[in-house]
């Protein structure tokens, strides 16, 4: 039964607490608050008690998937659980109550911790620097594209292209779009990594840059980065990484050591900031020392032990973000890798990872694993098998639903037919991924035996299959109050 909204729910004269009478005399209202500003008639907001509003909340928000309630393997996102301590650190009334505009004499705690999360990030990186101001990872590829046009720019040539490999996520085109250049495709070869021969066959004296993902959005490593490094630089162009999947690197590898120019962090993703809700998010980027001059301004910089905001970038490509970015994320960032240090982090990692191929070597019988490279934090199945026997990847998903599980990201990265894509995350116990391997092979026997139930998949939830259309265009319908 779905929820009533408040309004439905809402009796006249309800109130959520009572306070004693006043025995003060009531302020004329008038005199406190213009007139034009004075309602006429009373707002139609409902009336509950404390007790239906929280039930009315709670039951909201069991309705829906999150992390706290169940597993949310949805690759790519790194939906992993965040622990609660660094939100209650972020919310430290010190930290919670700092006003953006206040001098930075009287905002000392806030600036050390923002001055050494960026130093944290660049050694974590192996970057010579990183900003912290964009706010999203999309936000920190705009930023790093508008870096890599003002080098290249310096040196009075106007490079027209940035190279991005055909299994990149669709922020890396519209970023390249966005900031003037035109996007060219490389495809990937049969192991599901950068396809050299095309690489070299597109690569010119207009190539600005790459763009590579790595571990690459099939969770594959990208071994050749060596390589491809040495090719890009030859020609006079810079090295990009998008850094969404850096839950897979952490003291691992730095990609700084790779050769890599600028990477963008996503810390709502691998640094503890719960995501998914649209926000607000962070997108950091770290830069090698050929950057450095154009990152943005202002930064944080140490004088005489005073930490202040410092114009210090003679060609900086100037300010990306209200103020300096989101710094109640940077606040989690900072507790998390503060309370992991650098071994827990490693094991951030390798748990990641552990995960990820145990999963995989579960499934690998009962859906088609296109490739043999050894995966990372995230793999790639195909529904093949199943759709030719009428079942479509989206009823798998949907299915999945009914054990109460959120579906893994469907149909994307584009170059796998039917793809099932699963990033476990390293959060997760080996019972919560066995469950998730039983419910998945399930299905895979329902194809064979019942497809129906997977086809109208699914029913235990408080609705059943919408028409994905619809609720599109639906999502801007607002209520009128
Ligand atoms: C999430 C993601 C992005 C975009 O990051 P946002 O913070 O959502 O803007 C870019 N690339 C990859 C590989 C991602 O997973």
């Amino acid at each position: 039964m779905p929820e009533k909204l408040s309004f439905e729910l809402s009796r006249e004269g309800r109130i959520g607490y009572s306070l004693p009478e006043s025995n003060l005399q009531e302020p004329d209202i008038e005199k406190l608050v213009p007139g034009r500003f004075i309602r006429k008639t009373r707002a139609r907001l409902p009336e509950l008690s404390e007790i239906e509003t929280i039930r009315h909340f709670i039951a909201l928000s069991v309705m829906n998937h999150h992390v706290d309630k169940a597993f949310y393997p949805l690759g790519s996102c790194t939906m992993k659980y965040n622990p609660k301590i660094n939100e209650d650190i972020s919310r430290l009334p010190g930290f919670a109550n700092v006003h953006p505009k206040c001098e930075d004499n009287l905002a000392q705690g806030a600036l050390k911790l923002m001055h050494e999360l960026s130093n944290y990030l660049s050694e974590i990186s192996g970057m010579a620097a990183t900003t912290l101001q964009p706010a999203a990872g999309a936000h920190g590829e705009l930023t790093g594209l508008m870096m890599i046009r003002a080098y290249h720019e310096n040196q009075g040539n106007t490079r027209k292209t940035i190279l991005i490999p055909d299994s990149a996520h669709g922020t890396n085109p519209a970023s390249v779009t966005i900031s003037g250049y035109e996007a060219i495709e490389i495809k990937s070869n049969a192991d599901g990594l950068v396809d050299l021969d095309d690489l070299k066959a597109h690569l010119n004296e207009d190539t600005a840059a790459l763009m590579l993902t790595n571990p690459n959005t099939l969770g594959f490593f990208e071994i050749q980065s060596k390589a491809i490094s040495e090719l890009i630089h030859k020609t006079g162009a810079l090295l990009y990484m998008d850094g969404a999947n850096l839950n897979a690197l952490l003291g691992i590898v730095r990609p700084g050591d790779l050769g890599f120019d600028v990477l963008h962090f996503n810390l709502h993703k691998t640094f503890s900031t719960p995501h998914g809700g649209g926000g607000p998010g962070s997108g950091p980027v770290g830069v090698s020392s050929k950057l450095i001059d154009f990152l943005p301004n202002p930064e944080i910089t140490l004088h005489d032990g005073l930490f202040k905001l410092s114009n210090t970038h003679p060609k900086s490509v100037g300010k990306v973000a209200t103020f300096y970015g989101n710094f109640a994320v940077f606040v989690k960032a900072y507790s998390y890798i503060r309370m992991l240090g650098s071994e827990g982090l490693s094991q951030v990692s390798q748990n990641a990872i552990i995960n990820a191929n145990y999963l995989l070597s579960q499934l690998k019988e009962s859906f088609d694993f296109p490739y043999s490279t050894p995966a990372m934090h995230e793999f790639v199945l195909s529904g093949t098998r199943q759709r030719e026997k009428g079942v479509k990847t989206m009823d798998i998903a949907k299915r999945l639903l009914d054990f109460g599980f959120h579906a893994p990201t469907t149909y994307f990265p584009l170059i796998v037919r039917e793809a099932i894509m699963v990033e476990p995350t390293e959060t997760e116990a080996k019972q919560t991924l066995d469950s998730f391997i039983e419910a998945l092979k399930r299905i895979a026997r329902e194809v064979d035996e019942e497809p129906d139930i997977v086809r109208s998949a699914p029913t235990a939830t408080p609705v059943s299959r919408l028409d994905d259309v619809k609720a599109a265009k639906l999502s801007d319908y607002r209520f009128s109050f």
